[in-house]
C-alpha cells in the first residue's frame, strides 16, 4: 500500500515540465483551433503566436492529400476518445514540410464528446529525409518497393552481360488516368500498390520494376503463357478500393532477350511499341512482339531516316478541315493536318508521323512549314465572309527548346498574317508540361498579347486539370472525339459531355466538339449548347485549293 502511495506522489508539474522541455505541445479546443502551444513548437514551426493561436490545427499540416487524410484519421480518433500515435507530416509557416512523431490524447466531457485535444511532437525530419535517400541510392521506388527504372536499367545490363536469356514483360494500367479520377487521391496510392503486391506474388522472385505511375517491367524466363496467366489471376484477385472491385483493364507485352532485341534501349523501346498496339486494339492482352511489329521497327527506322529528305523537297503537305460555328451558321476555323505520301511507305499519318518527328527534333521544321502554309492559306480567306480563321497543332517539344514565340510571330510577319488570324491547339499533355516550365507559359502569354489565341485540344483525354486552365491563356475547349463517339449510345458520356460544355460556359470559353460524324450527333450537341463542331459531318480534311475555288 505505502509502495502505491509513493508511485502516486509523482510530481505532476514535474512531468509537464519535462515535457515541455523536450516535447512541442499543442492545444486545441474542441473544433480543432489552436488555444495555446509551447515554445518548442514555435521555434521548429516558425509559427508566431498571433499568427496561428485561433486558428485550425489543419492549417499545421502539410497540404498533401495523404498529410490532410491523416489528420481526418487523426481527428476521427480523438472525437471517439482514444489516442492516436504516429508520423505526422506538417507544414511550416515558410511552406516547408516537416515530419514528427506525434501522440494526440483527446479530453473528453462527461457526455462522452471531445472538449480538447493536446498534441504531443517530436521533430524526426532529418531521420525521414535520411531514409528517403538512402531509399533512392538503393533504386527503390518508394510507393511501391519494387525496383526503379534505373536500377531495372542496371540489372538488365548485367543480365546481357552474363548472356542470360529472359523476356522482358511491359505491363501498363489502361486509362488510369480516367481511373484516378474516378477514384479519391488516396486511392491512387492504394491501387498502385495493390497492383504492385499482386504482381509480387504471381512473378515470385523475378525481378519487378516500377518505370512510370502506372507502367511495370517484369524480367522472367518464363513463357509466354505463364506471363498471360497474370490477367487471369488479377480476375480472381480483384482489387479492392473501399469496397468495390475496380475493374482494371491492363494491357502488356512482351520481348525476349536475346532473340527479339539485343540492347535495354531496344527492349523498352520494342515493348512500349508493341503495347501501344496492343492498347490501340482496345488493350486488356498482354501479347508478344509479333512478326507485324518487326516490320513496325522497320518501318520506324525508315521514316526516321526519309523525313529530313522529305522536308527538304517540300513533300509533305496540308490539309485542312472545317470547323463550324454553331450561332452564326458557318465555318469560321480551318484546322491544319499534316500529311506524308512517300512512294516507298505509303501514306504515313499524323499519329505515325508526330511522335517519331517528336523524338527526332524534326518536329520543329514540319511546325515551321505548316504554319507557313497556313498562314498563307488564311490570308487569302480574308476574301471569305467573316475572314475564317486557321488553327495549327502545336507540340510541346517546339516550345520548350526554342524561342518559339519570336519563330511564330517571324512566319507570320514574313507572310503578313496578322496573328489573331491564327489559333494554336495544344494538348493536355503540353498543358501540363507548360505548368512546369514557366518560359512556356511565358511565351504562350505573350502569344495571346499579340493576338494568338489557344485551344485546348483532346480535352477530356489526358491529364486533366483545372488548374492549368486558371494559369495558361486557353480561350477554347475541343472535347475529344471518344466522346462524341459514345454521345448517343453512352446516358454517362451524354452527361459528362453536358458537364463539359457547363464547365466551359462558366470558364468563359468557347466549346468545339470533334469528330462529329452523324446529322443526329450535331443535333444532340446543338441542344447542349455547344459552340461549334467539327468532323466529317461539317467537313473531311481537304486541300487549300479545294477551299479556295
Ligand atoms: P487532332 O488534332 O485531334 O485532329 C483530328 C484528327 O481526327 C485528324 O486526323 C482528322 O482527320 C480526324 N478526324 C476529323 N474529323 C473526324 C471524324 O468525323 N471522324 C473520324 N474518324 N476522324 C476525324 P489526322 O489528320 O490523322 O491527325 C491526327 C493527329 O495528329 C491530330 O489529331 C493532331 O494531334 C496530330 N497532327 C496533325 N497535324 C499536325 C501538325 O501539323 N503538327 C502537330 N504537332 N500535330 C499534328
Ligand atoms: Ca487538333
Ligand atoms: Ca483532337
Amino acid at each position: 500500500m505505502t509502495n502505491l502511495q509513493e508511485y502516486s506522489q509523482l510530481n505532476l508539474s514535474d512531468i509537464l515540465h519535462s515535457l515541455n522541455h523536450y516535447y512541442m505541445v499543442t492545444q486545441t479546443d474542441d473544433e480543432g483551433l489552436i488555444t495555446s502551444v509551447n515554445k518548442n513548437f514555435l521555434t521548429t514551426s516558425s509559427w508566431t503566436p498571433k499568427r496561428i493561436l485561433g486558428k485550425t490545427i489543419w492549417q499545421m499540416f502539410d497540404e498533401s492529400e495523404t498529410a490532410q487524410t491523416s489528420l481526418h484519421t487523426i481527428w476521427s480518433e480523438l472525437q471517439e476518445g482514444k489516442t492516436w500515435f504516429g508520423t505526422a507530416k506538417k507544414s511550416k509557416r515558410t511552406g516547408e514540410t516537416y515530419y514528427t512523431n506525434m501522440l494526440a490524447i483527446p479530453t473528453m466531457s462527461e457526455e462522452d464528446t471531445l472538449l480538447s485535444a493536446l498534441f504531443l511532437e517530436l521533430d524526426i525530419t532529418e531521420s525521414v529525409e535520411l531514409k528517403e535517400r538512402l531509399e533512392q541510392i538503393a533504386f527503390i521506388d518508394l510507393e511501391t518497393n519494387l525496383m526503379s527504372r534505373h536500377r531495372l536499367e542496371v540489372l538488365v545490363n548485367e543480365m546481357i552481360q552474363e548472356e542470360k536469356s529472359f523476356s522482358f514483360v511491359y505491363l501498363s494500367i489502361d486509362h488510369y488516368y480516367t481511373l484516378k479520377e474516378l477514384q479519391a487521391g488516396t486511392a491512387e496510392t492504394e491501387l498502385t500498390q495493390a497492383f504492385a503486391n499482386r504482381l509480387k506474388r504471381y512473378f515470385q522472385d523475378n525481378p519487378i520494376a516500377r518505370t512510370g505511375s502506372s507502367q511495370f517491367v517484369v524480367l522472367t524466363p518464363f513463357g509466354d503463357w505463364y506471363v498471360q496467366g497474370f490477367l487471369d489471376f488479377l480476375k480472381q484477385q480483384p482489387i479492392y478500393v473501399g469496397s468495390e472491385a475496380l475493374p482494371l483493364s491492363i494491357s502488356g507485352s512482351i520481348v525476349r532477350y536475346p532473340e527479339d532485341q539485343k540492347s535495354f534501349v531496344n527492349l523498352v523501346e520494342a515493348s512500349s511499341m508493341t503495347l501501344e498496339e496492343v492498347r490501340l486494339q482496345g488493350g486488356g492482352r498482354i501479347t508478344s512482339l509479333s512478326a507485324s511489329s518487326h516490320k513496325v521497327l522497320d518501318r520506324r527506322s525508315l521514316i526516321n531516316r526519309k523525313l529530313l529528305t522529305a522536308l527538304d523537297h517540300n513533300a509533305l503537305q496540308v490539309v485542312y478541315q472545317p470547323q463550324y460555328d454553331i450561332a452564326q451558321k458557318t465555318i469560321t476555323v480551318y484546322e491544319a493536318l499534316v500529311r506524308w505520301e512517300d512512294e516507298e511507305l505509303g501514306t504515313v499519318s499524323p499519329d505515325e508521323l508526330i511522335p517519331i518527328a517528336e523524338a527526332n527534333g524534326l518536329i520543329t521544321n514540319i511546325g515551321s512549314y505548316v504554319l507557313t502554309e497556313a498562314a498563307q492559306l488564311a490570308v487569302k480567306l480574308n476574301d471569305f465572309k467573316g475572314a475564317p480563321h486557321v488553327s495549327v497543332n502545336t507540340s510541346v517539344r517546339e516550345f520548350s527548346n526554342q524561342p518559339m514565340k519570336n519563330n511564330i510571330l517571324g512566319i507570320l510577319q514574313v507572310n503578313a498574317c496578322v496573328p489573331s488570324q491564327l489559333e494554336l491547339e495544344i494538348t493536355e499533355k503540353f498543358a501540363f508540361q507548360a505548368e512546369e516550365e514557366q518560359s512556356i507559359i511565358q511565351q504562350m502569354k505573350e502569344l495571346q498579347d499579340a493576338g494568338v489565341s489557344f485551344i485546348l485540344d483532346d480535352f477530356g483525354t489526358g491529364y486533366a486539370s483545372f488548374r492549368y486552365m486558371q494559369h495558361l491563356p486557353i480561350s477554347k475547349i475541343k472535347i475529344d472525339k471518344v466522346y462524341t463517339d459514345a454521345l448517343l449510345t453512352h446516358p454517362k458520356t451524354q452527361q459528362l459531355v453536358e458537364g463539359m460544355i457547363r464547365f466551359g460556359k462558366s470558364m468563359g470559353l468557347y466549346t468545339i466538339a470533334e469528330g462529329v460524324e452523324t446529322k443526329a450527333q450535331f443535333d444532340a450537341l446543338t441542344t447542349m449548347g455547344v459552340d461549334a463542331v467539327q468532323g466529317y459531318y461539317i467537313g473531311t480534311p481537304v486541300l487549300a485549293e479545294s477551299i479556295l475555288k
